[in-house]
């Protein structure tokens, strides 16, 4: 068994784990490998292994990485994304994990009926406040949800968080159990239905499973440490 092969097991087994002690159902999480900083080769061995949903923060990066990788991965962006960068976006992923205004899901809107395709999106709420965190404060969720389900393109399934940073992962959980009750409330006064809630990463997403998580973003404790891959500058020059 390789070293990756090993990994991913062992995550497999804390999310099971983790579905247990939630009396959740074995299968209610899904793993995202996030594969920012990480070569292609690197990434191809993980697809190699059966980790088929695969995230990436940068489009510059992901748009050099991607036709790089060995093909079955369906591929999300997690990052913040810029105007000037929908259409690459809109050419690579499946779904946008950090939408986070009414004017992005227009531009992703536009750009899907140019390219003739669809796109799933994930409100990003910034739920702990912090100034160095993107995302949408919850109040302003509902209506970045609205704008973003008007789009005929574009398929609301839910919402997205990151926890602030801690050493303990206990801190991390009221966090999500807010997302979680935004959701709800979002549910309840909108009507839409937002089954999908994308929370925790490599120190805190036994937390994020306690609290309702269905998609769990893991770099680190896949992959290990960063190495930092870049695009190649033929290919930055593109953008
Ligand atoms: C980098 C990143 C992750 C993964 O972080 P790890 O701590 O390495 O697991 C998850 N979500 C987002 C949005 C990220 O940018």
């Amino acid at each position: 068994m390789s070293d990756f092969t090993a990994r991913l097991a062992g995550i497999r087994d804390r999310i099971d784990l983790a579905c247990q002690r939630a009396g959740r159902p074995a299968g209610s999480v899904r793993l995202m490998g996030v594969t920012k900083g990480h070569p292609p080769e690197t990434v191809s061995e993980a697809v190699r292994a059966g980790l088929r949903l695969l995230g990436e923060s940068k489009v510059q990066e992901a748009r050099a990485k991607i036709p790089e990788v060995m093909g079955g991965a369906d591929w999300h962006f997690i990052g913040h994304l810029q105007g000037n960068k929908v259409r690459a976006a809109t050419a690579l992923f499946s779904c946008v994990q950090a939408l986070d205004s009414a004017a992005l899901a227009q531009a992703l809107q536009g750009e899907c009926e140019r390219q003739d395709r669809r796109l799933d999106v994930l409100i990003e709420v910034n739920v702990s406040g912090e100034r160095s965190k993107f995302g949408v404060p919850p109040g302003v969720a509902a209506e970045v949800a609205g704008a973003a389900s008007a789009c005929p393109r574009l398929t609301v399934l839910g919402l997205m968080t990151l926890a602030p940073w801690s050493a303990d992962p206990a801190k991390a959980r009221p966090y999500f159990a807010k997302l979680r009750e935004l959701r709800d409330r979002l549910e309840a006064e909108t009507g839409l239905a937002l089954p999908e809630l994308s929370m925790g990463m490599s120190g805190d997403f036994e937390q994020a499973i306690l609290e309702g998580s269905t998609l769990v973003r893991i770099g680190t404790a896949l992959f290990g440490e960063r190495p930092t891959w870049r695009a190649r500058q033929s290919d930055a020059l593109v953008e």
